[in-house]
């Protein structure tokens, strides 16, 4: 006999297809066996949903599903903030690097929506701080700034991509293999921090809304500022030799760049651990976000609360398993542009072309 939802049953039907989700009649399911497995769970119930037939289990709303080392995920998760290379996690692990590649994957999307879930939707109630934090992917010709919008309550609001041209002293040699790929892969849009910082300004502040937003002297934020005619900026800039103190009106984002460069491999100075993709080090960044905002303390010697809590955010801290507790199906977190794209892998690395295509396998 179909049955109704109950707090222990399955909470919706996982097709995204499924007439279910928009018809106003209570969703049905019903029981249909289940299998048994090596690893806990073992005994894992099997469903059928009522209206589309689509069969599925309790293992689909776990964070774990379609894992073999589902046991790696949180240990994985912690190595990722506290500054391990993909191939360091492997070893100890002992399993490929191409493991630990997909499980940072894995957790960097679910970490995307773990943040698109919980961030403020209105304007913000603290002064904004814009910045870039100077990185690169595949290669340092490859030049790229992660955008950053933190607080002073140290809550990180947004981050994305701006691919920029490599600049700077450079011999001869090093300028005509610029010119070399260039010509190959197509130059850097110089449009792209404009762009990048219109689209994370007006994700974190909603249209007719406003906010102060402090920044380095930046010659694109003007610009950027300018191209959202629908939100109100009270724009501060500070000069980026301003002595990086605490007094700095730019030190919560001076302190994540610090933070954000001493938890991950991918940005430390000299590195062979830097990001071959943007889109990598875009996955990396999200957990990193989740950690920063919603699990460590601001000040680990008070051990006090994460940002996300001091602005009411959320009513407890979290940890690795409790971030973790239930899958975050993207057909349902209403993700669009960017996030969007930023999800499904489509943040493209000029020297190496598309990510493998992650859509197909989020059909259930
Ligand atoms: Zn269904």
């Amino acid at each position: 006999m179909p049955s109704h939802s109950t707090s222990k049953s399955p909470p919706f039907c996982p097709n995204a297809r499924c007439d279910s989700r928009t018809n106003s009649h209570p969703w049905r399911f019903k029981k249909k066996g289940f299998y048994l497995r090596d690893q806990k769970p073992h005994r894992v119930q099997r469903y059928q949903c009522h209206h589309c037939r689509r069969n599925f289990s309790s293992q689909t709303f776990d964070t774990s599903y379609w894992l073999r080392r589902s046991e790696l995920l949180e240990p994985v998760f912690h190595r990722l903030v506290s500054c391990s290379g993909l191939r360091q996690i492997a070893r100890e692990f002992q399993v490929s690097h191409h493991t630990i590649q997909r499980l940072s994957e894995k957790l960097g999307r679910h970490c995307l929506l773990f943040h698109e879930k919980i961030r403020p939707r209105s304007s913000p109630i603290e002064p904004l701080v814009l910045d870039g934090l100077r990185s690169f992917e595949h290669s340092q010709y490859w030049p790229m700034d992660l955008n950053l919008i933190v607080g002073p309550s140290h809550y990180v609001y947004g981050f994305n991509d701006a691919e920029l041209r490599r600049s700077g002293s450079m011999r001869p040699a090093q300028k005509l293999k610029r010119q070399i790929l260039e010509k190959k892969h197509g130059r850097p849009d110089p449009q792209a921090t404009k762009k990048q910082v219109i689209e994370l300004l007006a994700r974190v502040v909603p249209k007719g809304g406003s906010a102060i937003l402090r920044s380095d002297e930046h010659q694109s934020y003007p610009r950027a500022i300018d191209g959202l005619k629908d939100r109100r900026f009270e724009h501060e800039q500070t000069s980026s030799k301003a002595s990086r103190t605490t007094r700095n009106p730019l030190f919560p984002a001076n302190h994540a760049d610090l933070l954000l460069r001493h938890s991950s491999a991918n940005h430390k100075r000299e590195t062979i651990a830097f990001s071959k993709r943007r889109q990598g080090a875009l996955y990396r960044l999200a957990i990193w976000v989740v950690w920063k905002n919603y699990i460590k303390s601001r000040s680990e010697n008070r051990r006090d609360a994460p940002p996300a809590k001091m602005l009411g955010l959320i009513r407890t801290a979290h940890s690795v398993p409790t971030v973790l507790s239930r899958r975050l199906f993207p057909d349902r977190a209403g993700l669009s542009g960017w996030v969007e794209r930023c999800y499904f892998g489509r943040i493209e690395t000029r020297a190496i072309g598309k990510c493998r295509a992650h859509e197909a396998r989020f059909a259930v």
